[in-house]
């Protein structure tokens, strides 16, 4: 078998394991498998790479390896649960880094004479597409990563006239792309190759500037979709069929995720990239249509516990609060006291709630939460009604009533979990902190409403102990 058809028949093996894990990562239960199975997939892709003929030299490949595993072994031991977004971010932007330079350099291997393309119109057109991408990933997800990090403010930052500017410069790099790809002067390529390049790597900031940190979840999922998408040119630059595969996968995948995560939230991607949202100061509890006026109440651990006690169905709305306490463990010890007192306990998750998609349902998997018990928003508003108590564990933003009914709130259409429906509401947070919009929650001040003070982990642990010594 010639080397050509082992490489390729492994990069087919590579691309089914890819589709497979990425099939097994949409159910809890086979997620780890799933992991497993796609980075099998990566391996064989890159060791099969490495058989390619047209690697002259190994040191640089073996550099970039040792580098890599140590970063990536620091990154999975020392970044916290809760910085995974900024996390992804970074990686993401480190993708369309790579990528950029897969274009650059393959620029001037050409310009330099050491490869003729064998049809320069169209290396020359993914070469344009690859910078173009990979520079507005790498500064746009590079600004994503400041703002959630809180190295720059998380407000959307706006001026006048400034979508005009970045369509400015969005035309000025497609004019010096058709200038690229058809002039046959080196001097008016190269200009045109440092313009395209150099406004690719401004656009990435620009274009992200105008977005507030509430929404930087939607633009990182479509940031990994851009990185997707310039890993798929390069792989065209460098005719690697299993890049382009990968980064097809990863393109579409990230799509998926922006669309399902703009509908969560009620809002189209236009509305998310280009309204400004979270650039105006947040709004008083007390502002707006349909605002409901009323005072903060408190409850003790020990009145919470005889609140629960008397409960037959209880839901439980976690959100970023407890992945900051870490309370999903003394969480899961609750449901099974409130059900071992005869209560059926629902988890209500919301899809955006906490700092990543899928944030709370890692935490509560973590703690052996069973699958079974989790409900989707759409499956637990319904029936919220019949709820003799919500416990909305630092959940803030994904229960904000506002949402609902105050035309004039910026959240004004985002789905929430009705938590405001329930018989009782028991919120547990630490003190008359906003949640990620900064927009303060009507919820709190609702007559059904009672605030239980203090780190979520604490005031459970409280209540915990109340079950214990009735059982004692
Ligand atoms: P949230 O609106 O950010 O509210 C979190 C609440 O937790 C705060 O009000 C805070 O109040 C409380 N809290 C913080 N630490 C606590 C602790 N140790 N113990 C108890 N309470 C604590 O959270 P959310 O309701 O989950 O909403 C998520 C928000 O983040 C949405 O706006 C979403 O768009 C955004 N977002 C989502 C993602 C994602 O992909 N899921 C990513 C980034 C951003 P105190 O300060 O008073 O304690």
């Amino acid at each position: 078998m010639s080397r050509e058809i082992l490489i390729n028949s492994a990069y087919i093996l590579a691309s089914i394991l890819f589709v497979l894990g990425l099939k097994m990562l949409g159910r809890q239960a086979t997620a780890r498998r799933g992991n497993l199975i796609s980075g099998i997939g990566m391996l064989i892709a890159i060791v099969v790479t490495l058989l390619d003929h047209h690697v002259v030299n190994y040191t640089w490949i073996l550099v970039g390896l040792g580098a890599g595993t140590v970063i990536g072994l620091a990154c999975a031991y020392l970044v916290k649960m809760t910085a995974m977004p900024e996390m992804v971010a970074l990686l993401n932007g480190f993708g369309g880094l790579a990528s950029l330079i897969v274009g650059a350099a393959e620029f001037f291997r050409i310009r330099g004479g050491t490869v003729v393309p064998e049809n320069p119109t169209f290396t020359a057109t993914v070469t344009y597409l690859t910078i173009l991408i990979g520079g507005i990933t790498f500064t746009g997800s590079v600004y994503a990563f400041c703002k959630l990090a809180e190295w720059l403010s998380g407000r959307a930052i706006t001026f006048g006239g400034q979508h005009i500017v970045n369509g400015l410069m969005l035309v000025a790099t497609l004019v010096a792309g058709v200038v690229y790809v058809v002039s046959g002067d080196p001097q008016t390529v190269l200009l045109a190759f440092a313009v395209y390049t150099l406004l690719a790597l401004v656009l990435g900031w620009t274009l992200v500037m105008p977005i507030g940190g509430g929404d930087m979840p939607v633009v990182i999922s479509m940031l990994n979709s851009l990185s997707g998408v310039a890993a798929c040119a390069a792989g065209f630059i460098i005719s690697n069929n299993v890049l382009v595969v990968a980064g097809c996968l990863v393109g579409t995948s990230g799509v998926i995720l922006t669309a399902i995560m703009c509908k969560a939230m009620n809002r189209s991607l236009a509305n998310v990239l280009f309204s400004g949202f979270g650039s105006a100061p947040a709004k008083a509890a007390a502002g707006g249509e349909g605002a409901i006026q009323g005072e903060l109440k408190p409850i003790s651990a020990e009145d919470t516990f005889a609140v629960l006690e008397a409960a037959r169905q209880v839901v439980i709305i976690p959100g970023y609060g407890m992945a900051v306490s870490q309370a999903q463990h003394v969480v899961r010890e609750l449901a099974e006291m409130l059900e071992k007192n005869g209560a059926e306990v629902r988890f209500a998750i919301h899809p955006v709630a906490g700092r990543m998609p899928g944030h709370m349902n890692v935490l509560l998997a973590e703690a052996n939460v069973p699958y079974e018990q989790l409900v989707e928003m759409d499956a637990v508003n319904p029936v919220m009604p019949t709820m003799d108590v919500a416990i909305v564990i630092g959940a803030n933003d994904v229960v904000n009533p506002a949402a609902a009914r105050d035309k004039s709130s910026p959240i004004y259409g985002m789905p929430i979990i009705n938590a405001h429906e329930a018989r009782t509401v028991i919120c547990l947070k630490r003190g008359k902190g906003t949640g990620f919009s900064g927009l303060e929650n009507q919820l709190f001040l609702l007559p059904n409403t009672r605030m239980l003070y203090g780190d979520a982990k604490a005031s459970l642990q409280g209540v915990v102990s109340e079950f214990k010594s009735l059982a004692a």
